[in-house]
C-alpha cells in the first residue's frame, strides 16, 4: 500500500524550522497595518459561489478558471475563498459596519485557494496579507493605502521592489476605452487566444492581462488607460501622486497595469519584483467603488490591497534579508532520575509561568544525551539535578555560551534564576554600550 505522505499538488507545508520567519513577517505586517488604524478581520474559508462571480467578476480568470468549487451536501454551491476582499466585503454588508465610524479599516491573514498550474510562486493553496479601507472616496486613502505596503517592505529590508502605479477610470470613462481597446482587438482577431476571443466579447480589458506570449505582445500596442480617463479620473490619480511625493515614496506609472479581477476603479497598483522569476508581482491592490452595489450594498468607495506571502518569503530568501533570529530556549533542566526529574518539571512549571522559556528530559535520556539535545537545541543556560545536587541542595548554573558558571540553592531557585538573568541582561547592554561596570556589583542593584 502507498504511503500516504504526498501533500497535494500546489500546497506546501511550512516546516518548524522555518515557520518562525513567517511569524514574524506576519507579524510585523499585521503590527504596522494597526498603526495605521487597521483591525483584523477574520471571515470564513469558503462563501456562496455567486459571492465571487459577482464580487471577483465573470469575466476574469479566477472564476472562470481557478475557483475550487463544489455542492456541499446540502446542494448549495460553494467556493474556497480565491482572495479576500469579496468576503471582507460581505462581512462588512451583512453587519452593518457601514454605520460605524467610515473608513472601517480591516486587515487580515488568510490561505487562498486558486486551481492554477503550479511553479515558483504560484500554488494551488497560497497565503495572502491584506488590508481593506471601506468607505472613502478621497485619493488620500489611496496614498496612504499604498504608503503603508511600502512601509511593511522597508521595515522588513526588503529592497528592489518597484511600485507600479495605473488608473483604470471609472466606468463611465472605461466604456470609451473598451470601445477603443475592442477595435485595436478585433483588427488582431486572427493572432489572438482561445480565451482572449472570449474577452473580445465580454471584457476586452481582460486581454491585457493575458499570459500568452503572443497576446502580450499584441497588448503592448493596445491603447492605453490614461488616455482615456475622464478629469475627475484624472484629478484623482494627480492627487494621489502628489500625496506619493509628499511621503517621499517612488513610483512610475505604468499604463499597462490593469489587475486581474474586475472590481477595480481608478487607482491600481503593483509590487514587483525581477528577483523572484515570472511570478514578480508581490503585492498587488487597488480602489473598487463599484463592489459594494455589486453585492447588493449601498454604495461605498473602497480599496485595498493583497500582498503574497509565499511570493514576499521567496523575495526574502533571495534577497537573504537578515530576519531576527529564533528564540532559543533559555534554559535546559537535565535530570539524573526519577525524583530529579520530578523537581526540574516543577522548576520548569514555575519559571515558564514567569515568562521563561524552560525545556527538560522527557524522553528519559541519559544526562549525557540530554546534554547533547539541549546543545542542538541552542539553549543559552543549562543546570544539571542529580542525586548529590538534591543532598547538598546547589545547582550550577552553565552559560552554554561559555560565561562564567554560577552557583545557586535550589531553595528558591527560580527567583535566583531570574536576577541571575535580569543582571546578565544588564551586564551584555553595558557591554554593547561600553559602560563601565567594574567596581559595581550587579547585585547589589535588584
Ligand atoms: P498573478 O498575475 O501573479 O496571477 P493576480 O493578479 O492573480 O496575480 P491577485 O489576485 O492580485 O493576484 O493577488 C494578490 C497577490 O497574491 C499577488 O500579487 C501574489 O503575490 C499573490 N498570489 C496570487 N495568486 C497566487 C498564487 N497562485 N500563488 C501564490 N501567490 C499568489
Ligand atoms: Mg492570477
Amino acid at each position: 500500500m502507498a504511503l500516504v505522505t504526498k501533500a497535494i499538488k500546489g500546497t506546501q507545508d511550512l516546516l518548524p524550522n522555518e515557520s518562525y520567519k513567517n511569524r514574524y513577517v506576519e507579524q510585523t505586517m499585521l503590527d504596522i497595518a494597526s498603526k495605521f488604524g487597521y483591525k483584523e478581520i477574520r471571515t470564513p474559508v469558503f462563501e456562496h459561489t455567486e459571492l465571487f462571480s459577482r464580487g471577483v467578476g465573470d469575466t476574469t480568470d479566477v472564476v472562470q478558471k481557478e475557483m475550487y468549487t463544489f455542492d456541499d451536501k446540502g446542494g448549495r454551491s460553494i467556493t474556497l475563498r480565491p482572495e479576500g476582499t469579496a468576503g471582507a466585503m460581505r462581512a462588512f454588508l451583512e453587519h452593518g459596519l457601514f454605520n460605524e465610524p467610515l473608513p472601517q479599516k480591516v486587515s487580515y491573514l488568510t490561505s487562498c485557494y486558486r486551481y492554477e498550474k503550479p511553479q515558483a510562486g504560484r500554488l494551488r493553496e497560497f497565503h495572502q496579507f491584506g488590508v481593506e479601507c471601506l468607505g472613502t472616496a478621497a485619493p488620500a486613502a489611496d496614498a496612504e493605502l499604498i504608503s503603508l505596503a511600502h512601509e511593511i517592505f522597508s521595515h522588513l529590508g526588503v529592497e528592489g521592489l518597484q511600485l507600479e502605479i495605473n488608473s483604470i477610470g471609472c466606468p463611465t470613462c472605461r466604456k470609451k476605452y473598451h470601445e477603443a481597446l475592442h477595435s485595436y482587438f478585433e483588427s488582431k482577431k486572427a493572432d489572438l487566444c482561445e480565451t482572449c476571443l472570449d474577452r473580445l466579447g465580454r471584457n476586452p480589458m481582460r486581454i491585457l492581462d493575458c499570459k500568452s506570449p503572443v497576446c502580450s505582445e499584441i497588448a503592448k500596442d493596445a491603447p492605453k488607460v490614461l488616455d482615456y480617463i475622464c478629469e475627475d479620473c484624472s484629478a484623482h490619480f494627480e492627487v494621489v501622486k502628489k500625496h506619493l511625493d509628499a511621503m517621499n515614496i517612488p513610483y512610475v506609472v505604468n499604463p499597462t497595469i490593469v489587475r486581474g479581477l474586475d472590481y477595480y476603479t481608478r487607482t491600481v497598483f503593483e509590487f514587483v519584483s525581477t528577483q523572484i522569476g515570472a511570478q514578480g508581482t508581490v503585492c498587488g491592490g487597488g480602489r473598487y467603488d463599484g463592489l459594494a452595489e455589486q453585492l447588493g450594498g449601498n454604495s461605498t468607495p473602497s480599496l485595498g490591497f493583497a500582498l503574497g506571502i509565499e511570493r514576499l518569503m521567496l523575495l526574502i530568501q533571495a534577497q537573504n534579508t537578515p530576519l531576527p533570529e529564533e528564540e532559543k530556549p533559555d534554559l535546559y533542566i537535565a535530570s539524573m532520575g526519577e525524583a530529579a526529574t520530578v523537581l526540574a518539571a516543577k522548576l520548569a512549571a514555575s519559571l515558564r509561568e514567569e515568562g521563561i522559556s524552560v525545556q527538560y528530559d522527557v524522553a528519559g535520556r541519559s544526562v549525557k544525551a540530554q546534554m547533547k539535545f539541549a546543545n542542538k537545541l541552542g539553549v543559552r543556560n543549562t543546570v544539571v539535578i542529580g542525586d548529590s545536587e538534591i543532598e547538598s541542595g546547589k545547582v550550577t548554573v552553565k552559560d552554554m555560551n561559555g560565561g562564567e558558571s554560577v552557583e545557586m540553592e535550589l531553595d528558591g531557585f527560580e527567583d535566583s534564576y531570574q536576577s541571575y538573568l535580569i543582571q546578565s541582561a544588564v551586564a551584555e547592554i553595558a557591554g554593547t554600550e561600553g559602560i563601565d561596570m567594574s567596581g559595581i556589583n550587579l547585585a547589589d542593584l535588584f
